[in-house]
């Protein structure tokens, strides 16, 4: 059972107003988020994106999920005999209406010490409305629902690292520039750089696919590399939220030394920009709960069935790439049996399930 389950005592089934009330929850929440980034824009918005928001739409979505949450909310208190689900996702549409609602004046702009709520709103809206639905109608496991146990912990590690988007882009940005500008060679950076857009492409998913593999076996083998990456691991149900589940320590450090050698050999920013939209619907599509089986293709892509079978309890160490098997293939970790894993995480299940527990657990002198 999962930490909200049994906190709240809900009983989950449909008609009994968990659903409802958890919907009520996430949409006046969502909603609230908006009215917030909204008045404090300063604070609350990453400074790059606030000139591309079409503002009618997003007073529109916001409207949209303020009714939507007070409506799931009510529906919630009368399905269910315990209510602070449905009552707390009301209390949530009514603060945000006392702020404004979808119509609150927009605050003073300038600073830059943002949190990227803006950020965590977009990417909740987006890849929900994607995989959600994807989820339920190829559903490998259909059993599994949304609100699976370690849902929230999930969600935590993907409102955390979202709000901080700023900070992680800088880091992952930063060493390349530090430590490694001494290995640039501007003519071959020019001739890098000049190549067609899509070759480029291709040649950053090849690349930067070895680096990760090299960094993510890393991680695999050296002890206190690992206790960081056994967070990752410790999802013993896998769908589209499991693939947030990552220490910031993990996620930082792999994404910048994945960086260096696209750095160094210097491709130019369309096609690397191209790439960071394509790895991270990649990188949560082969984490999600589908049965796609891609016959052929699934030889030369990372699929679910790929990345899954590197979240199985046993064997481990396998299928480390993300984007190309073939790596695993030459390395000899390669692991493809006709079936997905039957179980998922690591044995003797080590690692804490609380979001903060997890954060400070590979600092743990007791390891
Ligand atoms: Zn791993
Ligand atoms: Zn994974």
């Amino acid at each position: 059972m999962g930490l909200a389950e049994r906190s709240l005592g809900y009983d989950t089934r449909f008609g009994r107003g968990f659903i409802s009330g958890v919907f009520a929850v996430v949409l006046a929440a969502l909603g609230l988020g908006g009215v917030l980034c909204l008045r404090y824009p300063s604070w609350l918005t990453t400074p790059d994106a606030r000139a591309l928001y079409p503002l009618d739409l997003v007073r529109f979505l916001i409207h949209v999920h303020l009714v939507a949450g007070f409506g799931l909310g009510v529906l919630s208190v009368l399905l269910s005999r315990r209510a602070p689900l449905g009552l707390s996702g009301i209390g949530l549409v009514v603060v945000a209406l006392l702020l404004g609602g979808s119509q609150a004046s927009i605050g003073t702009l300038g600073g830059t010490r943002a949190l990227g709520l803006d950020w965590f709103l977009l990417n909740v809206l987006v890849l929900a409305m994607l995989f959600v639905p994807l989820e339920r109608l190829f559903a490998r496991l259909p059993a599994q629902g949304i609100f699976r146990p370690g849902w929230l912990t999930d969600l935590a590690h993907f409102a955390v690292s979202h709000l901080l988007v700023q900070v992680t882009v800088l880091l992952t940005l930063m060493p390349a520039a530090l430590f490694f500008r001494w290995a640039v060679h501007p003519a071959a950076q020019a001739a890098v750089a000049s190549q067609p857009v899509l070759l480029q492409f291709v040649e950053i998913v090849i690349v930067a696919d070895l680096a990760e593999y090299a960094v993510h076996r890393l991680f695999h083998a050296v002890p206190w590399l690992w206790r960081f990456h056994a967070v990752h691991h410790s999802s013993q149900a896998m769908d589209w939220l499991a693939s947030s589940r990552i220490h910031l320590v993990d996620a930082v450090v792999t994404r910048a030394l994945a960086f260096v050698p696209l750095y160094v050999l210097g491709f130019s920013p369309g096609p690397v920009y191209a790439y960071l939209v394509f790895v991270s619907f990649h990188a949560i599509f082969v984490h999600a709960n589908v049965r796609f089986r891609f016959r052929a293709l699934e030889r030369l892509v990372g699929t679910p069935k790929f990345h899954h079978w590197h979240h199985a309890t046993s064997p481990v160490d396998k299928n480390f790439a993300i984007h190309l098997p073939v790596i695993d293939r030459m390395f000899g970790t390669y692991w493809m049996p006709p079936d997905f894993p039957a179980t998922y995480g690591i044995a003797g299940d080590p690692v804490p399930r609380r979001y903060l527990a997890q954060l400070v657990w590979p600092f743990s002198r007791r390891l």
